[in-house]
């Protein structure tokens, strides 16, 4: 019987954003996002990419429509 110090991790992926490494012993990741690690089911993770790309992809798409507007904002000034 292993014990939980004895389960190998997998490093799945790293950058400046944080870490997400995999216990295969206990079949769950392990996001690490500054001081705040979070453990989910591996089966989530798919659940989670598509949470945030969503996200990732409403921000960009908010921050166009905020360019635009600042911009249809100040042609309106330009007026007077
Ligand atoms: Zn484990």
């Amino acid at each position: 019987m292993r014990t939980k110090s004895q389960h190998s991790r997998m490093l799945l992926s790293k950058n400046e954003g944080g870490a997400i490494t995999f216990c295969e012993g206990c079949d769950v990741l392990e996001l690490e996002i500054g001081a705040v690690s979070l453990r989910i089911d591996s089966s989530s993770l798919e659940l989670i990419n598509k949470l945030m790309s969503e996200a990732t992809t409403s921000m960009k798409t908010y921050t166009q429509e905020k360019a635009r507007f600042t911009q249809a904002m100040e042609q309106n000034f330009g007026l007077h």
